[in-house]
């Protein structure tokens, strides 16, 4: 992984300057860049690989009040990232899939909808940076943590404040094994053992699961069902290093699920996936409430 930290945000505003009339040379010069840096990770095997051209959306959907910047902004680099924020609609009610009854849970990769929303979703826990906190705060968006035990024992906290912010924590295991061909008794420990300790920890037990790895097989949503959860979820749309890279297109279409991680890029990897989800015209939206 590259060393790329928070304060590493010089080529992140060179791009927010980018005139309009050359975006487009630039979008193809950051695509194949985006290419070489995308060899590894959760979106290696995905087809397209777009960058975002500009961190500030334009258009009609940029139009309207900007929340986010309404208060002052905090120094340095975070009020940078604050500053392009984008503020969207508010969600429409929600129209949920209903989960088919028997002994496994539901799987899905994206919601089957067409509300004008889609689904910003950050996994694991390991890497805890303050300005997600703030972030989050600022743009006053719901986003659904997946989150493992081992990761963020060290400091529940964090997620506490997190969720105080708008996110709903769901479970991801206990130790983040690839789950697939291992044995029923060991996947219920993994699975039940994170839905335990979120829910001792939090106030909350969670509903929803997402394997690591996205590795899952039959055994996995039995599991699931049993550990009391409904549903468990692949992804559409992954972020890594500031980019969006799409399975289909390149538009954020209504009911996708966007994967994100806990990692050194936060402030980039959050920002880039809202935009696209702002670009596409859409609204962020609470996973949990789209699964009945
Ligand atoms: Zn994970």
């Amino acid at each position: 992984m590259r060393g790329e930290n928070f304060a590493s945000t010089a080529g992140f505003g060179l791009r927010g300057r980018v005139p309009r009339r050359r975006s487009a040379a630039v979008a193809v010069l950051l695509a194949v860049t985006g290419l070489v840096a995308g060899c590894a990770g959760a979106g290696g095997g995905h087809r397209a690989v777009i960058s975002l051209p500009r961190a500030v959306p334009s258009g009609p959907a940029a139009e309207g009040d900007r929340p986010a910047a309404a208060q002052p902004l905090p120094p340095g680099p975070l009020g940078r990232y604050v500053a392009k924020l984008p503020a969207f609609p508010p969600a429409p009610a929600p129209t949920p899939v209903t989960v088919p009854p028997g002994p496994a849970a539901g799987w899905y990769s994206r919601i089957q909808t067409t509300d004008r929303v889609a689904f910003l979703t950050i996994d694991d826990g390991w890497v805890k940076k303050p300005e997600a906190i703030e972030l989050l705060t600022r743009a006053k968006v719901p986003v659904t943590l997946f989150l493992t035990v081992n990761a963020i024992k060290d400091n529940p906290d964090y997620f506490t404040k997190l969720r105080d912010a708008g996110a709903t924590i769901e479970a991801h295991t206990v130790s983040h094994p690839s789950l697939t061909g291992r044995s029923y008794a060991f996947q219920r420990k993994e699975i039940c053992g994170s839905a335990d300790w979120l829910a001792q920890r939090y106030g909350r037990r969670p509903v929803l699961f997402r394997p690591p790895f996205g590795n899952k097989d039959a055994t996995t949503l039995r599991a699931v069902r049993d550990c009391g959860m409904k549903a468990a979820f692949f992804w559409t749309e992954t972020v890594d290093k500031g980019k969006v890279r799409y399975q289909k297109g390149h538009t954020v279409q209504p009911g996708d699920i966007i994967l994100m991680h806990f990692r050194p890029a936060f402030a980039d990897d959050f920002l880039a996936a809202l935009t696209a989800i702002h670009k596409a015209g859409l609204t962020p939206a609470v996973l949990g409430d789209y699964v009945n």
